[in-house]
């Protein structure tokens, strides 16, 4: 595949700028009444350049998320890591089955297994690959994720694949904050209910319900790395 990606409209990210929005994000979790070094903050850097993922690191943020496959495989290779650090690079987001080779030894981690398809196509391009289920716990059908009521079943077809399923991951709906902590105490129940360690919800506009609710990793972009630029076609 031809990595289509342009340079970004960004502004150039400064990581003074991103260093003093780490420290309010690290102020925000400890009023949320939680450690913030018990809680796995990934930088979610889709539609910035690699220069995002690059403040990220240097600040000892290893922890990054990327949404779009040809997106992650133009910039990966960009990013800059320093010496002795190896970032983790999670995908969240929505995976087409024919899109799945192309992250073959690029990611880390896929949170976004929402179906059985797709877990058939993860567990033969790459064998044991860890992966979170992703759960549709807002209901909206605009949503990835399975059905709650299928969660279940998908971990243990995943499982059954030899698939690494280490956690679950949701979306709330926007804007009532009530009702998306009703949504991240749905995955935190499954997530019991499954044994599963890791809890990943909350982005920048929700992370205090998530983390009322025991999110193990919250998905930040914009209050690591400002608005985001308008996403590039393709
Ligand atoms: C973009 C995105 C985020 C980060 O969103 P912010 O509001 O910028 O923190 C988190 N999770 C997913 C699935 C996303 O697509």
């Amino acid at each position: 595949m031809a990595p289509q990606f342009e340079p970004p409209r960004a502004d150039p990210i400064r990581v003074g700028d991103v260093e003093a929005r780490l420290v309010a994000l690290r102020a925000r979790i400890a009023a949320a009444g939680r450690n913030p070094d018990e809680v796995t903050i990934m930088a979610v850097t889709k539609a910035f350049g690699p220069d995002a993922a690059d403040a990220a690191l240097a600040l000892g943020l290893e922890t990054l998320g990327e949404n779009y496959v040809q997106e992650m495989v133009a910039k990966v290779p960009l990013v800059r890591v320093p010496t002795g650090v190896r970032p983790e690079w999670h995908f969240i987001g929505r995976l087409q089955r024919n899109k799945v080779r192309h992250l073959v030894g690029l990611v880390d981690v896929i949170e976004t297994l929402d179906r059985a398809s797709l877990a058939r196509e993860i567990a033969r391009r790459m064998p044991a690959q860890r992966v979170f289920v992703q759960v549709n716990i807002s209901g909206e059908a605009q949503k990835g994720g399975c059905a709650v009521a299928d969660t279940t079943a998908l971990v243990e077809e995943a499982r059954g694949l030899g698939l690494r399923v280490e956690g679950l991951m949701g979306v709330a709906a926007a804007g009532d904050l009530d009702r998306a902590r009703n949504q991240f105490r749905t995955l935190r129940e499954l997530a019991d209910d499954l044994a599963l360690e890791q809890r990943s919800m909350g982005m920048t506009a929700d992370l205090e319900a998530a983390l009322a609710e025991g999110s193990t990793i919250i998905r930040v972009g914009s209050a690591l790395f400002g608005p985001r630029p308008p996403r590039n076609p393709g």
